[in-house]
Order: C-alpha cells, then sequence, then structure tokens
C-alpha cells in the first residue's frame, strides 16, 4: 500500500522559534509608513481623530479576548461569529477593522460584501490553534483516511477557529462549520450524513482536539474510547488504519494555548480556597477540566452567567484573561477569581495594540488601505457552502470563541 503521508519538512505545523521557518505561517508584520511609538502621549487623541474623520467608512470590530486600550474604540464587541454577521450587517461601512486575529478577519472578508474591505491592524495577530491545521497537512489526512477505507463514511467538521482554506475543505467535502456553542448540533448533522451517531460513520473534527472531544462525549454521548488523536506528523496521523476504522471521532491534534493552559490541579486549588465556589469555564479546556466544572460553555454563555449570577457568589473562571478582568470590573457585586496562578492572555491577540490601530486608522485616512485581508473567490464560495450548512442547523445561539 502507498502511503500519500507527507513528511514534517513539507508540512510546517508549528515550529519552535529560531528552529526552521514556517512561510505559512509568517504572514508579516511590517508596517511601512511609520508605526506610532508606544510612548506616544498622544495616540488615544490620533485613534479617535482618525475614527471621527472616517465617521460611518469605518466599523471597528473588538474581540472579547482584546485589550482594553484598544475595545474602548471598538463600535462592537463580541465573539468572532458574532463579530463577522455585525460586519455584514453593515454594508455601508466601507472599512472593517478587525481587532481580532486572523481567521476571524478571514470570516468577515466571506461574510461581508466584495465592496467591503477588512483590515487586521497587524497581520502578525494569528491564532495558535488555527495554525496548527493547514490545508496541506488536512489534505494530507484526507488521503490517509481515504487509504484507510474510511473516508467516505466520515464528515470533515471545523471550529470557526479555523483558516477559511479549512472551512473551504469542509464545504467541498460535504462538511460543516460549528462554533462553541453548536457543536454539538454540527456533530449530530454530522453523523446524520453517514448513518447516525450510533452508525459506524465518523466525524473528523479540525482542529481543536478539545471541543472535539468534550462535545462528542458529554454531548453526544460517545466513549472516550470511541475518539482517536490525528497528529499529521504521522503516519495515519499516529493510528493503525484499524484504530482509525473503529474510531468515532478522529480528533486533529490542535488545541488553544490560553484555554490549554488550565489544568485540573487549578480546579481543585480554587475549591479547596474558596469553598462553595462556582467554576466556569470554555469548552476549549482540556477533557479533565471541563469535567471538574460547573459550567461550560463559549465566551457569551460565560458572560451572560455572570450576568445572571447572584449578588455575592464566587465564581472562578477558565477564560481568557482580558475577558476576566472586564467581567471583574463589570460585577464589584461578585467575587470572580482566573483560574491561573500566572498570567494567560491569547498574546497573538494581543498583537493588536493601539499603535497597530492608530497606523492602520490613520493610513485610511490617508487613503492607504494597510494589511487588507482577502480570501480568493473560490475559497470564499466553499468555505460559504460550510458557513450555510452551520447556519442551516436548528437554532441555536451561534457563539463561540
Ligand atoms: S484564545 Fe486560543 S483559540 Fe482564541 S484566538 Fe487566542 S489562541 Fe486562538
Amino acid at each position: 500500500m502507498t502511503t500519500t503521508f507527507t513528511e514534517p519538512s513539507e508540512s510546517p505545523a508549528l515550529l519552535l522559534l529560531g528552529k526552521r521557518r514556517d512561510p505559512l505561517s509568517e504572514r508579516g508584520v511590517d508596517c511601512p509608513g511609520g508605526l506610532p511609538e508606544a510612548s506616544d502621549p498622544d495616540l488615544v487623541e490620533r485613534a479617535r481623530a482618525a475614527k471621527a474623520a472616517l465617521g460611518e467608512r469605518v466599523f471597528i470590530l473588538g474581540h472579547h479576548y482584546q485589550r482594553d486600550e484598544v475595545i474602548q474604540f471598538a463600535d462592537v464587541t463580541g465573539d468572532s461569529f458574532k463579530l463577522a454577521r455585525d460586519a455584514a450587517a453593515r454594508p455601508e461601512a466601507e472599512f472593517i477593522v478587525f481587532c481580532g486575529v486572523h481567521f476571524m478577519a478571514e470570516s468577515a472578508d466571506i461574510l461581508t460584501s466584495d465592496d467591503q474591505t477588512v483590515v487586521l491592524p497587524d497581520m502578525a495577530a494569528g491564532c495558535s490553534m488555527a495554525d496548527m491545521a493547514n490545508i496541506n497537512q488536512v489534505e494530507d489526512a484526507w488521503e490517509q483516511l481515504a487509504e484507510a477505507g474510511i473516508a467516505d463514511r466520515t464528515v470533515p467538521v471545523t471550529y470557526m477557529n479555523s483558516t477559511a482554506a479549512i472551512k473551504a475543505f469542509c464545504g467541498r467535502n460535504q462538511g460543516v462549520v460549528c462554533t462553541s456553542s453548536n457543536a454539538e448540533v454540527a456533530m449530530r448533522w454530522a453523523y446524520d450524513q453517514v448513518g447516525g451517531v450510533d452508525g459506524d460513520g465518523k466525524v473528523l473534527f479540525l482542529p481543536d482536539q478539545h471541543l472535539g472531544r468534550n462535545t462528542a462525549v458529554l454531548q453526544l454521548g460517545l466513549a472516550l474510547e470511541d475518539c482517536v488523536v490525528y497528529d499529521p506528523r504521522k503516519p495515519y496521523g499516529g493510528n493503525t488504519p484499524e484504530e482509525l476504522e473503529r474510531a468515532r471521532v478522529i480528533l486533529w491534534k490542535g488545541h488553544c494555548s490560553v484555554h490549554g493552559r488550565f489544568r485540573k490541579e487549578n480546579v481543585d486549588a480554587a475549591r479547596e480556597k474558596v469553598p462553595g465556589i462556582n467554576v466556569l469555564v470554555h469548552p476549549e479546556c482540556t477533557h479533565e477540566v471541563v469535567t471538574g466544572a460547573d459550567y461550560v460553555g463559549s465566551t457569551e454563555f460565560i458572560i451572560k452567567t455572570l450576568d445572571a449570577a447572584e449578588p455575592g457568589s464566587s465564581w472562578v473562571i477558565g477564560t481568557e484573561l482580558n475577558l476576566v478582568r472586564r467581567l471583574a470590573n463589570a460585577h464589584p457585586d461578585k467575587d470572580i477569581h482566573f483560574l491561573e496562578d500566572t498570567v494567560c492572555f491569547c498574546s497573538t491577540m494581543n498583537r493588536i495594540d493601539l499603535p497597530h490601530l492608530v497606523w492602520a486608522l490613520e493610513s485610511l485616512v490617508a487613503g492607504d488601505v494597510v494589511n487588507r485581508i482577502v480570501v480568493d473567490e473560490q475559497t470564499q464560495t466553499e468555505a460559504r457552502v460550510a458557513l450555510d450548512r452551520m447556519l442551516a442547523l436548528p437554532a441555536k445561539d451561534a457563539s463561540q470563541d
């Protein structure tokens, strides 16, 4: 049997800094025209003036995990899917400045009209999870599943936190996109395409193994033994063809570098420190953390849960630190803690700082579009197929990371 497995050197995943260069993950960090100094005392005023000069022509989106100095200029805040939809609902805005990460800006470009221009203030604002599945690796994996004789019984499901190319892959291979809120519905839909949850069909879940595992086991009732992890650096993902045949869920070996940091020990320590504390975590956390928590849900779920919480109640939150801090400030009547001892920002999201926002806005004022995100037409078309399949799923709040 011939294998189509591609050696890691030709199929770059995340590389250790300084080891080798990964041209696909180097999107460029140049700021031609001059990036303001972070120490410039006029930055806030410059951002305000540039935004005012652009008026209705610009619509600034701020992700929940974004730093405060940037979020103060957002016209709307939210998770990535909500922000992309908000942008699509503002067709009069010529420029969409996305203060989030690269895959989010791609989604905005897919969902907005051709007349709208999407700008990411810093091209280095990627997402470690999305970067853990590149399209060459996924195409290789699909061929491996075909060689193992299971591709025709496998439906690819990709989390919103993936590149446009992966969404397009799902579109052309009868798959679907999901969010952390509707992953259960999307996976059930996927199994229905291949005989149902109780049949022998499979789901290839990309790129977050934790969301895939948590959904399959805790919401669909599958067993942990039904899940295998697919490591793109190994033949058959590190499994035998027989193991792939037995599996019901094939989990891509990807994770979020923020949510993956939380440990069950953090949960135990919080409970010991504050008896009766409520543990609320995001489903991108490991299975151990999620099964040790009291509540699990998307960022929107976390926000709503704290809004509705009783004054005086105690909470420890397992999600990105900027959001947890903001929630703690917004709810001084509640006792809100962060589920980790060390700092846990989304470092790539935090690449978008005030100097980059000022640079992007002032460039637009000067008639110069910088850092435009453009998804090619074919990728857009195929990705939209997978996104439209998601939008046609039974209604459930489609909020996510
Ligand atoms: S928090 Fe995790 S999944 Fe979200 S953008 Fe950052 S690295 Fe990506």
